[in-house]
């Protein structure tokens, strides 16, 4: 790859999909919108690919990527399929839902892909420029988060630069992603039950999963359930009422700030515009981050899940 560190942002049309494309395939790193929030995509199949994916975000070796495909058919030549991850498939596909299955052991992934574990985590997302992406490459892409380990997650090109300008080679611009979280992740278990691993746009009941312990002492199996993550750098106070001079304030409904996740008190509007308030707050000169507090009902769920966490002093990579 090209040493120079130099990272393009490129709009996502036609000739950027395929430069992109052409990136992958030699080994390189992108980040490439999906419809939760920018992804840094390495070819899955590569050991030296994937491992710059670990390098370029600092993420701790022990925490596996999602694996994208184009569909059920593309999950099939590397998961152990069942009817339960048929019938998800059917209805969630392509959209916000990552499902962790057995691993087929005859599967072509690197082996840093899914950190030692026997499970793998796929999804088929929706948005057009990572399907136009699948499409356009014959082997599967790993892509997590595009942004530092631990760090907010990116809902914009801007947001991806912020973290990795110079570390990767290109960004694709399509402006601002829709659902603003990062995918629900549900685990099937032996029993043929689901287990939500971390909350997200697709709700828990959809699955009939079991609520989970997100207690400290808990194995950890996805990294997201790491107790601080999407950390801006500075203190967060939650459930805010009012606000104080040194604070950069996070409003929802009729409470205003310095940024309003919702005027209108909209869960999925606040969803979406979660991380790019919390980048401004962390951009801001005041020193400390108060956020309104969030119903914590339908995808509430998942905004409160984040900010918990955002609010949690760094303890860990
Ligand atoms: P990111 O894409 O950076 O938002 O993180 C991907 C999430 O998927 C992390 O929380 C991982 O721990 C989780 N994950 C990936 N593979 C697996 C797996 N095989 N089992 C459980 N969780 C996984
Ligand atoms: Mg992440």
């Amino acid at each position: 790859m090209s040493g120079k560190n130099v990272t393009e942002v490129v709009i996502a049309g036609a000739d950027g999909i395929a430069r992109a494309a052409q990136i992958l395939e030699e080994g390189g790193l992108v980040a490439v919108p999906t419809e939760t929030v920018y992804g840094l995509a390495a070819r899955a199949d590569s050991d030296n690919a994937v491992a710059r994916i670990y390098a370029a975000k600092g993420r701790p070796s022990f925490n596996p990527l999602i694996v994208h495909v184009r569909d059920a058919h593309g999950a099939r030549d590397l998961v152990e399929w069942s009817e339960a991850a048929d019938a998800a498939a059917a209805r969630y596909w392509p959209g916000p839902l990552t499902m962790v299955l057995p691993r087929k052991s005859d599967a072509q992934l690197a082996v840093a892909v899914t950190a030692g574990l026997p499970t793998l985590a796929v999804r088929a997302p929706a948005h057009p420029v990572m399907q136009a992406l699948l499409r356009a490459v014959d082997f599967p892409i790993a892509a997590p988060s595009a942004n530092r380990s631990g760090f907010i997650s990116p809902t914009t090109a801007e947001h991806v630069m912020t973290s990795l300008n110079g570390r990767i080679h290109m960004v694709l611009d399509a402006g601002p992603t829709s659902a603003g979280l990062e995918s629900s992740i549900f685990a099937l278990r032996a029993d043929r039950s689901w287990e939500e691993l971390r909350a997200g746009p697709v709700e828990r009941g959809a699955l009939a999963a079991p609520s989970v312990d997100h207690g400290p002492a808990r194995h950890i199996e996805a990294p997201g359930q790491l107790s601080s993550h999407y950390a801006p750098g500075k203190p967060v106070r939650l459930d805010a009422t009012e606000v104080a001079q040194d604070e950069f304030f996070i409003g929802f409904g009729a409470l205003s700030g310095d940024c309003s996740l919702s005027p209108a008190g909209d869960l999925s509007e606040a969803a979406a515009r979660l991380y790019d308030c919390l980048h401004q707050g962390a951009a801001s000169d005041k020193p400390r981050i108060a956020v309104a507090s969030v119903p914590i009902e339908g995808v509430g769920r998942a905004i409160n899940d984040r900010l918990k966490r955002a609010a949690s002093p760094p303890s860990q990579t």
